[in-house]
């Protein structure tokens, strides 16, 4: 039967899942076990609260109970958000991304030359993002995605499909940009892409185009070929992040993914034009949106 957590078992609960959140970890699993042997637990006469709080060393059957507590009242669901998801401003939420991003130094890229961090630009509600791989000399040193000639003829694109680049949301798998523009190594996207997935739970696009293999794989934890990966969608949620809350009162469980080359390479390749236009009518009739007459 549901029950009713106790309020000191649930200060300290707080205060340890707090303590958890401080070095970066926010997801916690609920063992259904539990309630049963913290049932027992009472029925034996130990304070949960106490033994909870006294740092002494408890059998295992003990541990277990007062570390996973089924409750009327889930605390997981209130606590283990992320940060910004207490928020329902999403520019606020952003903002609380990049604070909590601050002067990073958790991959190597943060010392191999990078001017600064290059977080992400746009619409915080837009309905399409774009991910790239990471920024380049000009994004160094503007500080924004995509600003450079790849940047020019993203822009082009966006305008193709009949819309701004105010009105898309863009970002990139790593934040600071890589030594001579080399690609970024598996561990620095894995290290970098968390905050992404944040901004992209935050934004709660329903459609996002990953610009290349590099995004393209690390968003999908696939490692197939482009010819593989893109011409069709797939159906995307921000690895690590609990979509479904009642804090803004959103239903956003997800969106669709979509896969076409990255602008630089279209620049080095510009037969492969068609091939993208293709991928993004995909993408415009998923939207319900129609190309402008004028746009090619
Ligand atoms: Fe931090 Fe990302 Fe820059 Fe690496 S690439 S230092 S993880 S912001």
């Amino acid at each position: 039967m549901p029950r009713t957590l106790d309020p000191e078992l649930r200060r300290a609960l707080a205060v340890r899942i707090h303590y958890y959140n401080e070095m970066g970890i926010y997801d916690f699993y609920r063992r259904p076990l539990a309630a049963e042997v913290l049932i027992s637990l009472e029925e034996e006469g130990i304070d949960s609260g106490q033994a909870l709080e006294s740092g002494e060393p408890m059998s295992p059957r003990k541990a277990a109970a007062l570390a996973v507590p089924v409750v009327e009242e889930n605390i997981f669901e209130v606590i283990a958000l992320k940060p910004e998801q207490k928020v329902s401003d999403p520019v606020k939420a952003l903002k609380i991304i990049r604070e909590d991003l601050g002067d990073c130094t958790r991959c190597a890229l943060h010392k191999q030359g990078r001017k600064q961090i290059v977080f992400g630009v746009g619409d915080p509600k837009a309905e399409l993002m774009f991910v790239g791989e990471g920024p380049g000399a000009d994004e160094d040193i503007q500080g924004e995605p995509f600003v450079g000639r790849a940047g020019q003829l993203l822009n082009n694109m966006i305008k193709a499909m009949g819309i701004e680049r105010e009105q898309v949301y863009i970002a990139n798998i790593v934040k600071c940009r890589p030594p001579g523009n080399r690609q970024p190594e598996r561990d620095e996207c894995d290290t970098c892409s968390p905050f992404l997935m944040r901004q992209i739970a935050v934004v709660k696009p329903k459609v996002i185009v990953a610009l290349g293999a590099t995004a393209a794989k690390t968003l999908l934890a696939m490692s197939s070929s482009m010819m593989q990966l893109r011409g069709r969608f797939y159906d995307f949620k921000p690895a690590g992040i609990r979509t479904h809350h009642h804090i803004d009162d959103s239903d956003w469980d997800g969106c669709k993914l979509a896969v076409t080359y990255h602008p630089a390479f279209l620049l080095r390749d510009p037969r492969q034009k068609g091939e993208a236009w293709k991928d993004l009518q995909m993408v415009m009739k998923e939207l319900g949106m129609k190309a402008p007459k004028t746009s090619r």
